[in-house]
């Protein structure tokens, strides 16, 4: 079979990859769907992020869907023809992050597309994936595939709504509209917010984070003095979802936060300088929030009972034999949100 592999940056080839029968409690998945993450793309552009680097050949992708064609012994749960999104984390199960319920900081993880640990953990931009059975959630009748494939993503965003605590009545700022920042204005209207303020420095991602529920949106690059009126006192946001990674996002949004507010950072940005007097005079909470656990099946149940929309998100789908053509487009923040290859 086939598989999308960065060799190194910029040098992204489509090679024929090992496809291993599933053992006992094993399914093998044929892969429909798989959506560009940004951090595929950092892998494209600069062969990795912070001191992540590729150091051998690598199948991208983490965000895959696909229908069930085989399973091994012991797996009675799904059969052949079961439409499944794939969970990318497997955790150890046993470490004492996984007994104590914080599955996402296993000291044994194994990620999909992910170059943190040697040897590599092989991606998901292939023909066909074989994981753990449990790895493979069936999803409901009426939800599509491409999808199925935005659970991952918009799992992260439940779990940084989870780590914010209960948005209900609560004026929330998104900075960063990506998609993760456009999810996460999406999760903070199914969960209540009374206003949700979405800024980025570009205006083709405002109007998608208006299309799934930001009650305004600012463009920081031309209109920053938009934000004056959230200014007022000690500022008045209850909530801040950082997913821009960008310093300056985070030291504006600063003096527009009440006091006590919860900042939930998203984004990686390296290292930032902070005026750390403010968070500490205006009794600021810095939290942070990685990938996701329990919310990878709570994503699927929102999206399919349809209380959750991601279809605004998915803006171009091109076949995996395009996938430079594809890295290109979903490079391109005028053009794209969520690019997702098919198989
Ligand atoms: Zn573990």
């Amino acid at each position: 079979m086939r598989a999308v592999v960065i060799h190194a940056p910029r040098d992204l080839r489509i090679d024929g990859f090992p496809d291993p029968a599933p053992a006992a409690g094993e399914v093998r998945v044929k892969i429909a769907n798989g959506g560009i993450c940004g951090s595929d793309l950092h892998y494209y552009h600069h062969g990795g992020f912070g001191t992540v680097r590729i150091q051998q050949p690598m199948a991208l992708g983490h965000e895959i869907s696909g229908v069930v064609a085989a399973v091994g012994g012991g797996v009675s749960q799904l059969a052949p023809g079961t439409r499944v999104a794939v969970n990318p984390s497997r955790p150890c199960g046993v470490c004492i992050h996984c007994r104590e319920g914080m599955r996402n900081q296993c000291l044994d993880m194994r990620f999909m597309g992910s170059a943190m640990r040697m040897p590599h953990v092989q991606g998901g931009f292939r023909e066909h994936v074989t994981v753990e059975a449990a790895q493979a959630i069936p999803i409901a009748a009426k939800l599509s595939l491409a999808e199925a494939a935005m659970a991952e993503p918009l799992a992260v965003c439940l779990h940084a709504a989870n780590q914010a605590g209960p948005l209900m009545g609560r004026r929330v700022l998104v900075t960063g509209c990506g998609p993760i920042g456009a999810l996460t204005v999406l999760v903070a209207r199914y969960a209540g917010a009374a206003e949700i303020v979405a800024t980025d420095v570009a205006d083709a991602p405002l109007a998608v984070a208006r299309a799934l529920g930001a009650s305004r949106t600012v463009n920081v690059a031309t209109e920053v003095a938009a934000l004056d009126p959230w200014r007022a006192g000690k500022g008045t946001f209850d909530v801040l979802f950082e997913a821009s990674g960008n310093q300056a996002a985070l030291r504006l949004a600063l003096d527009l936060l009440r006091p006590g507010a919860v900042i939930v950072q998203l984004g990686l940005g390296g290292e930032m300088t902070l005026p750390i007097n403010s968070i500490v005079a205006k009794e600021l909470q810095l939290r942070g929030t990685f990938r996701f656990d329990p919310e990878f099946e709570l994503a699927l149940r929102l999206m399919g009972e349809g209380r959750l929309d991601v279809k605004p998100l998915i803006t171009a789908s091109l076949p995996f034999e395009r996938v430079v053509d594809a890295f290109e487009l979903a490079s391109d923040r005028s053009k794209s949100m969520k690019v997702q290859l098919t198989f």
